[in-house]
């Protein structure tokens, strides 16, 4: 039998702060339980958020951490085509719609009140799919009931624990909605080249922060019927500030390069986040 594969994979839209350190410490920590290999990923499908500079400087964090990973990288900028070609077998199968509608129309055709996806965002109310879309597609959307039909069966994954336990767990991505698969600035998404990629590169071990919990059910569903294989996967918690405030690139949270340059050492980071860590 193979070894677990496991892979860390973040967007180089920011800098990583503390709460990177501690899920890449995650994915360490259970790659050595598992006597599983450790792969890197960047995320870097959004042109305008993605810069080579940040990806430089994420490569050089995770150097310092003492981090060691699969010497291949894979950057997914570089491989548009695996996801047009798993988009187009979801088109094939008639389960996708061009949608034009801005935020702004999304808001004013909400129900009142409106019904929202487990992150609390709006669910998109279908005006697409139930009238003709207007002449400026801006995104492809998978139409979720006809997904859910297609697929004809509850969807389930396996959680698994870092103290080896494994539970079954339904997965609910009805309560996304109809979700965007592809933009017109980028004919991908997060969701759509997150399976992709975990699929080509043999991911079986998936451990990420609980933020990504309830999108995982997504994720499930495109694997259903792009007939992929569902890794087993792993939430951790997310590392809080002072405020008990998730820390997150867009607030005003320390970036590791931060603490490297204020004279800590990988060893007291590796400390600060748990003592399993050391
Ligand atoms: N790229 C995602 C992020 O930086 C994480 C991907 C994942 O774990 O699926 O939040």
């Amino acid at each position: 039998m193979s070894p677990p594969v496991l892979r860390f994979a973040p967007s180089p839209n920011g800098r990583l702060h503390l709460g990177h350190a501690y899920s890449v410490l995650q994915n360490e920590a259970e790659a050595r339980r598992l006597g599983g290999r450790l792969l890197l990923r960047i995320e870097d499908i959004d042109p305008t958020r993605c810069r080579p500079e940040l990806e430089a400087a994420i490569l050089k964090d995770l150097r310092w951490l003492g981090v060691t990973f699969e010497p291949e990288v894979r950057r997914q900028s570089e491989h548009m085509d695996d996801y047009r070609a798993a988009l187009l077998r979801l088109d094939a199968m008639g389960l996708l719609y061009p949608c034009s509608c801005s935020r702004s129309a999304i808001k004013a055709a909400a129900a009142d009140p409106p019904s929202r996806n487990p992150d609390g965002a709006l669910v998109y109310p279908g005006t697409c799919r139930l009238n003709a879309p207007g002449p400026d597609a801006l995104a492809t959307r998978l139409d979720m009931a006809k997904a859910l039909a297609r697929c004809g069966r509850d969807l389930s994954y396996r959680r698994f624990w870092p103290d080896g336990r494994v539970e079954e767990v339904t997965a609910r991505p009805e309560l996304w909605g109809d979700v965007v698969l592809a933009r017109k600035e980028t004919p991908t998404s997060y969701h759509l080249s997150v399976v992709v990629d975990d699929a080509l590169q043999g991911v079986s071990h998936v451990v990420r922060g609980q933020d990504l919990e309830a999108q995982t059910d997504i994720h499930v569903l495109l694997q259903a019927l792009l007939g992929l294989p569902t890794p087993l996967y792993q939430f951790h918690a997310l590392i809080r500030d002072d405020r008990d405030e998730k820390l997150a690139k867009s607030r005003n949270s320390p970036a590791l390069a931060d603490l490297r340059a204020a004279g800590e050492t990988p060893a007291m980071i590796r400390r600060r986040l748990g003592p399993d860590q050391v």
